[in-house]
């Protein structure tokens, strides 16, 4: 029950089913199809418009009353001009800034929307600017929703998916990226299908297995980055708390649910982490699990003199390209734009001092 002293729930945040019971609960005649024709006028709005047949006028009154319909606001919108990146700032009523990023995809007029999970990073991966934040907060499932929508409804075309690869580790805030992936992929809701829904982990073991178990149908990204267990404690400290063989077996478990290629995400840091020692890692430790790497070139805020990561030469990439391709691995080079609005992955801390991390442009 909403109490006088309690704040509304958020309808950003809700499914059908919930926005009915909540309604019911108090004492308003609600039914399901009410809700969802109700969800869709909000939530899928700009693709569907008004509903036809809209709810019952004692519906709409509740609500009204019961229900806050705020959006984030937002403090800056920029586009990089070399690519088509937009990057948006938002702040939330409690003053917190998170960012999403609009990213064109091949496909001309399609987009796909990067969104961020937390206020900050717990993870503190060597190379990511958001991972020197530290984290604030976690984002609400409104909050996520929230910014999907407002980049969704500004896009010059059509937004065919969402990343969760921005700003904070996914699976450290699981239940809520899940419940906004659920209303992100509701036919009343964001209307993406849930294929194009795809959620990264740096490689958190528990939520791994948790998420293959449940069986969701939205793709998992592992981000791998070293396959040594000493190099990768190095650059992804949270690879300290579990040991290699058990995300193996995590991303075993997975693939097997997946059934088809399960995808790791490998950052190239130039001199780092594209040598022969990494891909027999691989082999050794993954060789029986269909594979598809995506690299990524690193985008270091900071200066090499102050500690960071260069790019790989061409050279560089290409020998470890030539190396996995031995594996017969699927490899896809991402492209990571936004770079000239600090949009880009690793970077979305600069602006601002509280943002997002990839803009890696997927299919
Ligand atoms: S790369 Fe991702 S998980 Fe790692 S610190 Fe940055 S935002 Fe967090």
């Amino acid at each position: 029950m909403v109490g006088p002293s309690q704040p509304l729930p958020r309808l950003f945040g809700m499914l059908p089913e919930e926005l009915c019971a909540h309604l019911q609960d108090h004492g308003v005649r609600a039914n399901e199809g009410e809700a969802r024709r109700y969800l869709a006028h909000w939530i899928s709005h700009g693709q569907t418009g008004v509903p036809r047949k809209p709810p019952s006028r004692k519906f709409l009154d509740g609500a009204r009353d019961l229900v806050d319909h705020g959006h984030l606001e937002v403090v800056e919108r920029v586009t990089d001009p070399t690519d088509g990146f937009t990057k948006y700032l938002f702040r939330s009523p409690d003053g917190a800034l998170s960012e999403a990023v609009r990213i064109p995809l091949a496909k001309e007029g399609c987009f796909t929307v990067c969104l961020s999970s937390q206020v900050g990073c717990a993870m503190q991966c060597d190379f990511c600017a958001t991972g020197r934040l530290g984290l604030t907060r976690n984002l609400a499932p409104w909050e996520i929703v929230s910014a999907f929508c407002t980049v969704r409804d500004e896009a010059p075309g059509r937004v065919t998916g969402a990343v969760f690869m921005g700003q904070g580790e996914p699976f450290h805030n699981y239940d809520a990226v899940i419940q906004a992936a659920r209303i992100l992929s509701d036919p009343c809701g964001g209307r993406i299908a849930k294929k194009a829904i795809t959620i990264s982990t740096v490689g958190l073991v528990p939520q791994i297995r948790r998420f293959a178990a449940e069986r969701h149908g939205y793709r998992l990204i592992v981000s791998l980055t070293s396959a040594l267990p000493e190099r990768r404690r190095a650059l992804l400290p949270v690879a300290g708390r579990f040991e290699m063989e058990d995300l193996a077996a995590a991303i075993r478990e997975y693939s097997e649910v997946a059934k088809g290629l399960v995808t790791v995400a490998w950052v190239l840091l130039g001199g780092v982490n594209h040598d022969q020692a990494e891909v027999d890692a691989i082999r050794a430790l993954l060789g029986d699990v269909p594979l598809r790497v995506n690299l990524i070139d690193v985008n270091d805020a900071r200066e090499e003199a102050e500690g960071g990561y260069r790019r790989a030469t061409e050279v560089e990439r290409n020998l470890f390209f030539d190396a996995l391709q031995a594996l017969e691995v699927p490899i896809v080079r991402r492209y990571s734009g936004g770079g000239n609005e600090k949009a880009a992955c690793g970077m979305l801390a600069a602006s601002h001092g509280a943002t997002a991390s990839p803009a890696t442009r997927a299919e």
